[in-house]
């Protein structure tokens, strides 16, 4: 016989374990639910001793059509949370309306108004550090004091007041009670001292609460629907196929995994898996003349919005800065060679939005359908053009910093935010699930996550994904707008 519950949610990342917050805030006693999780708990120490965050390789669930392009995923109880480097900026109001403001891309169908009250309380229940200025407008302060800038940063603040700021992170600059202070190391997915906000530190009593049972190693292969409404979940377990039934079901597998599951389940769209999308990010080295980097007390020691927001979006991309503190990350070194003057460059990301396009996608794997595979043919022209005017940007910050000159620019292979393969809109000609997350045509499915994005915006998405799913859990109990 067929297990029954009131909720089935597929995936414990933030997504799933946001909702699932929520959820049980509003639900009954007497409540079931069940959470299927394709992998196992990879506790903390695991992860250190064998310097991986999951026991699951990514190339075990998806193949990359195109290696010059990275997409990363961490699979496992807590879901990327493992590996996240914990970069915590909320959108600006204007990512969400790049068509009626400056003429491009979606506009989003819900405002930056909408969600402030749910970003609240990400930013409570991560511990978010952040500055107690702010680009865009905010209801509360954040609950940790922020990071030290670096001293490049600390020239730009003062330069750029309103254009430079001490970056949001869940990476904890004060102990919190469950969680150490940063030590900077750079080495965030890894985190050394359990300073970044993961599931695992942070959400974990959820999946303890007597509603809810957890079911790991359980990977779903599809949703079975009938008369227009999701019945089953299947899932295979053990190499054991399975099924369980809910009258709602909740995928928040990722960007990368919901429309793998939808396509399985043959809960076709014109849209299903296509728009594959993140930031493109460019590192751009600087030569410094006598100010030393590297002395913040984070990872990134500071964001900039000076090129975000404004009519430039008309014509290129808007981006957003990170200055990196640690010059070892990712395996590259940005130290200089001269004698004494090491330290004396400034590393920075630029990351541009991306206009998503239809022919970078997720399908399933022909040579393996329980693998995703993914293909990528390259970044928008819009992008591209945002890229061009670094030049001119470095002419710019060249107002607050002594800039020698540009060391390198190079185009990263991956910012590890996959966004916009189960679309969101009013239209559901255009879209595939609504301003709640719901799905158009199945409409006791709801698909959370970046899938759900029509454009991404310069920012980091997963303080926005979480917001996403309390509004949608919200919405199913209170306010029906
Ligand atoms: C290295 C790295 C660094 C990052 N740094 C940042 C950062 O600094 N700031 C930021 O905002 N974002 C960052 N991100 C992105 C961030 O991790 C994602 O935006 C976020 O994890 C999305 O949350 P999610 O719950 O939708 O998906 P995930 O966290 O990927 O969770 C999906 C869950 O679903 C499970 N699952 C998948 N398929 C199935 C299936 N078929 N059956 C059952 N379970 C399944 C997975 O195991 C996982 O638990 C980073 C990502 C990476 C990889």
């Amino acid at each position: 016989m067929t297990n029954r519950y009131d909720l089935i949610i597929v995936g414990t990342g933030f997504a799933g374990a946001f909702f699932l917050k929520r959820y049980l805030e509003h639900a009954p006693e007497n409540s079931k639910v069940l959470v299927l999780e394709r992998g196992q708990r990879d506790e903390k120490p695991w992860q250190l001793a064998n310097r991986r965050t999951s026991s699951i390789s990514p190339e075990e669930v998806f193949y990359n059509n195109n290696p010059e392009k990275e997409w990363l995923t961490s699979p496992g109880f807590g879901g990327n949370s493992k590996c996240w480097w914990a970069g915590a900026t909320r959108m600006m109001p204007g990512d969400f309306q790049l068509k009626s403001r400056y003429g491009v891309g979606e506009d989003w169908p819900m405002a930056y108004e909408d969600l402030e009250p749910h970003y609240n309380v990400v930013e409570q229940v991560m511990a978010i550090s952040g500055p107690v200025d702010s680009p865009m407008p905010r209801s509360q302060p954040f609950p940790l004091p922020p990071h030290r800038f670096s001293d490049p940063d600390a020239l730009l603040k003062r330069h750029f007041p309103d254009g430079w700021y001490q970056p949001p992170t869940a990476r904890a600059s004060a102990p919190t009670g469950t969680r150490g202070v940063c030590c900077a190391s750079g080495i965030c997915d890894l985190c050394p001292v359990d300073a970044k906000f993961t599931i695992q530190n942070g959400l974990a009593h959820l999946y303890q609460d007597p509603r809810v049972s957890l079911l790991l190693g359980a990977a779903v292969d599809k949703v079975e629907t009938s008369g227009g409404i999701a019945r089953d979940v299947v899932y295979t377990k053990d190499g054991r196929t399975d099924r369980a039934a809910a009258d709602l079901v909740v995928l928040a597998a990722s960007a990368l995994f919901n429309p793998h599951i939808l396509l399985r389940s043959g809960i076709g769209h014109r849209l299903l898996g296509k728009r594959l999308h993140e930031q493109m990010s460019v590192d751009v080295c600087l030569d410094l003349a006598g100010v030393k980097s590297y002395n913040g007390s984070s990872n990134i020691s500071g964001n900039g919005y000076l090129f975000y927001e404004g009519e430039h979006r008309r014509e290129y991309a808007g981006c957003l800065i990170e200055t990196w503190n640690s010059p070892f990350s990712y395996g590259r070194s940005s130290l200089r060679l001269e004698n004494k003057r090491w330290n004396e460059r400034a590393y920075l990301r630029f990351m541009f939005d991306d206009l998503p396009r239809e022919d970078n996608l997720v399908r399933v794997y022909a040579a393996n359908p329980n693998m995703a595979e993914t293909i990528f043919n390259g970044y928008s022209d819009y992008a591209m053009r945002g890229m061009d005017r670094i030049p001119k940007m470095v002419e710019k910050l060249g107002e607050a910093l002594p800039i020698e000159g540009i060391e390198s620019i190079s185009i990263g292979r991956t910012t590890a935010h996959i966004q916009g393969t189960v679309v969101m809109g009013n239209d559901p000609s255009k879209s595939i699930v609504d301003r709640h997350l719901i799905h158009h045509q199945v409409r006791n499915l709801l698909v959370l996550g970046a899938s759900s994005y029509p454009t991404a915006s310069p920012a980091y998405p997963t303080v926005t994904v979480s917001a996403l799913s309390l509004w949608a859990a919200d919405h199913l109990f209170v306010a029906r707008v």
